[in-house]
């Protein structure tokens, strides 16, 4: 099968899965670039935003699909196409309807303008450039890895040798020992700077031991004078692999190489590895990467507006920033999903919408600061109008949107939710409520009321809306 042919096969299988948009938006002009005998798939993409994206979403799904087509392939990696990669004709072309595509096309733009190369650094290809030192956002939490890398990249093969970073997933580990990484190129231009993961590193020695080409193996980093390697706590039962990387690892150490190493927990909790191992690891310098503070987390969310060129109300990225407290790559999953949606749907974010992202998320046991919606609307209901008014503002609707005609899901729901309210808290007549809402007929006023007791007996979501609405016009 040819890379082309792989492609096709492989987004036929995700289209059914993903929304077309999304689909149209990140799958359009991409392709499989190789399949190396590692068994790593590349896949060629059109930019750095749309590769931190497909990787970060559905990198899962392509592994899945490209494996059922092609057993060969163990692993996708993804790289942004260049100029003559793109002229092959290797893409697949993604055809919807024009005035689809159209919209889609638009979204893309705007995504696409945001994060430009560094200018004129040769850029080691394993290393991504949406990671590096100014963009890593320095709090009380995190200053000093911070410091460290900053000295690390100054002074390679120094005092910080090795340097141990760890911390819980999603934390910015990659980000830190990346961002490392491009520094000493930027510094030292010279410098051969390598930068994999320990998965990488025990499936290189396993394709070694399947070719018996382990004597080669051991010179294969020798001439390395940065080695950065992420997620360590890979090695863990892998014996032949752990001795590989030893040998490796005292080599480059012995010649003042710079190692830079991750794991999700201390030198000294990585069970079953080699004590020696565990002892060198722990020689230079170690530090713990902790989940930022609420104000970090607020500055990293505006950081990465910056870097997606969009502007986003201080209050909601303030609201993201109070719900999510475990992982700074789910904060910013929250803000893209925002920015993605809004710009989908064409309106501009709300707490409200954010609040609905980090439930499907399932992110937050419970969303702090919902109300706050409800809070801006707070007024006495005297009369049915007051009530309808409320809900409008709360569904971001117009008082004529609910009095009218509009058959829209959304307008339609609120329209029975104003319908009941003013049924419950002022008693109005079935009659005088349907006049109140465009001359609507009672029956229909009364089937609304009666949907809505029951729907508020399950839908729990509808019930906090109700109750917010409630709160907010304290009748
Ligand atoms: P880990 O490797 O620890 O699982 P990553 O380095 O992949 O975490 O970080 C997850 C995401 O969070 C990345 O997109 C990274 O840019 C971002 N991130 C983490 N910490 C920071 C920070 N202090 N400033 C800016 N972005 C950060
Ligand atoms: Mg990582």
């Amino acid at each position: 099968m040819s890379h082309k042919e792989l492609w096709i096969q492989v987004l036929r299988r995700l289209q059914p899965t993903i929304k077309k948009a999304y689909f149209l938006t990140w799958f359009q002009s991409t392709m499989v670039l190789d399949v190396k005998d590692s068994g790593e798939m590349v896949v060629g993409v059109p930019s750095l935003y749309a590769q931190g994206w497909i990787r970060d979403k559905y990198d899962v799904k392509i592994l899945q699909a490209a494996q059922e087509f092609d057993p060969k392939v163990k692993s996708v990696a993804y790289e942004v196409a260049s100029e003559e990669e793109k002229a092959q004709g290797l893409d697949v072309k993604l055809v919807f309807s024009e005035e689809f595509e159209k919209k889609v096309r638009k979204v893309r733009n705007l995504n696409e303008v945001n994060i430009s190369r560094g200018s004129g650094v040769v850029s080691s290809q394993m290393l991504n450039d949406r990671y590096n030192l100014n963009n890593f956002v320095v709090g009380q939490e995190n200053r000093l890895p911070h410091a460290a890398a900053m000295a690390v990249a100054k002074m390679p093969g120094g005092i910080y040798n090795p340097l141990y970073v760890y911390g819980k997933v999603g934390l910015g580990k990659t980000h830190l020992v990346q961002a490392i990484g491009m520094e000493i190129i930027r510094n030292f231009p010279d410098k051969v700077v390598k930068y994999l993961t320990a998965e990488r590193f025990v499936s290189e020695v396993v394709e070694a031991i399947g070719r018996r080409h382990m004597s080669s193996f051991k010179d294969r980093y020798r001439n390395v004078d940065c080695f950065l390697v992420d997620d360590i706590q890979f090695f863990a039962r892998k014996d032949s692999s752990q001795q590989e990387f030893f040998h490796t690892f005292n080599e480059l150490y012995n010649h003042n190489k710079q190692v830079v190493l991750t794991s999700d927990r201390a030198p000294s909790e990585l069970d079953d590895l080699d004590v020696r191992l565990k002892d060198r690891f722990g020689m230079g310098m170690v530090v713990e990467l902790l989940m930022p503070e609420f104000e970090t987390r607020v500055a990293i969310l505006q950081r990465k507006c910056q870097e997606y060129q969009t502007i986003i109300d201080p209050d909601i990225l303030s609201f993201i920033a109070n719900n999510i407290t475990t992982s700074v790559r789910e904060l910013e999953g929250v803000l893209k999903q925002l920015i993605a949606e809004s710009q989908l749907a064409k309106e501009s974010p709300s707490i409200r919408s954010a609040a609905e992202i980090i439930r499907r998320m399932n992110k937050a046991q419970e969303i702090i600061g919902y109300d706050i919606e409800a809070k801006r609307i707070q007024r006495v209901a005297n009369n049915a109008l007051d009530i309808v008014r409320a809900v409008a503002d709360y569904y971001r609707l117009s008082v004529e949107d609910l009095q009218g005609d509009d058959r829209h899901k959304n307008v339609m729901w609120a329209r029975q939710v104003g319908m009941y309210l003013i049924r419950k808290e002022l008693g109005e007549s079935y009659e005088k409520i349907g006049h109140g809402f465009g001359g609507r007929n009672h029956t229909t006023v009364m089937h609304a009321c009666n949907k809505m007791e029951e729907m508020l007996r399950r839908d729990f979501r509808l019930l906090k809306d109700v109750n917010a609405i409630r709160r907010g016009i304290q009748v």
